[in-house]
């Protein structure tokens, strides 16, 4: 028996990085798993997993959440992963930088929610799960102004879903993590001027002295998606490597 057995469980970001691995972490634990992404071909390669069904989704657009609501009749697990990582000061951030960051991070999480806590109401549960970091509100990150300054407003925004509809079954928490070893982590690390020292730098500091895999930051997902956690809502959970200690 599978920890999530029968839990329609939504995603974004599925494609690659941790949104994959959660993915394929969620239909190990028997949930009905929809991944999206705006990805197609790395998106299609879930399509052979059991337990997993693909479906491009802008998490931007509206009117693209608009419709996949149309088409799914329930769903008792929202996770919204989708993020980007701006890299500067705010003196390196321009109006497009900032635009562009708070759409996809902050505001793409406004309207899934918005459109899927509706369906959630009315089946009287449901869950959500929203992708924060610990470069937020929780720990002042050199070069991560508009990323930092979004993903503090997700951990404010976890924290109103969960206060406006904790009585209706609703409950609402969000992730935290330090560094995480994605592809998008990677090539952040490849195309800095000295890959090497970016290296060093994002293993200086994490504590343990690596960095976390997907597969890890996955099971807090997973732990959050199952009833095991029902009892908590409003948190935000950090997975971080002691970075922030
Ligand atoms: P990633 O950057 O490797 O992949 C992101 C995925 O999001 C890609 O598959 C991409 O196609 C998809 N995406 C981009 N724009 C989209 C859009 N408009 N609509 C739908 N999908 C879109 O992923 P990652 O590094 O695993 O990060 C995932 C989340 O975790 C992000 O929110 C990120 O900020 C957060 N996070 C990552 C780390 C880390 O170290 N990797 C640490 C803390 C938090």
């Amino acid at each position: 028996m599978g920890r999530l057995d029968g839990k329609v469980i939504l995603l974004s970001a599925a494609a690659q990085g941790i949104g994959r691995a959660t993915a394929l972490a969620f239909a190990k634990e028997g949930a009905k798993v929809i991944a999206t992404d705006i990805n197609k071909s790395k998106l299609q390669e879930l399509d052979e997993y059991a337990g997993i069904q693909t479906r491009l989704l802008d998490v931007t657009s509206r009117e693209q959440i608009e419709k996949l609501a149309n088409d799914i009749e329930k769903v008792d697990v929202l996770c919204n992963i989708a993020g980007f990582v701006h890299h500067g000061t705010i003196l390196e951030c321009e109006d497009t930088d900032w635009n562009f960051t708070m759409n996809l991070n902050v505001r793409s999480m406004y309207l899934m929610i918005k459109t899927f806590l509706p369906k959630m109401l009315a089946q009287k549960s449901g869950n959500i799960i929203n992708m924060s970091s610990v470069a937020s509100s929780i720990k002042g990150t050199v070069n991560r102004c508009v990323y930092s300054t979004s993903k503090a407003a997700v951990i404010g925004l976890t924290k109103s879903i969960a206060a406006d509809f904790i009585e209706k079954g609703i409950r609402c928490n969000c992730i935290c993590p330090g560094t995480v070893d994605t592809p998008s982590l990677q090539e952040r690390i490849q195309t800095s001027p000295y890959p090497e020292r970016a290296l060093k730098d994002f293993l200086a500091r994490q504590k343990m002295g690596r960095m976390a895999t997907a597969e890890e930051v996955a099971q807090l997902f997973v732990y959050l998606a199952s009833d095991e956690s029902a009892y908590m809502t409003g948190n935000e959970l950090i997975i971080d490597g002691g970075w922030s200690l």
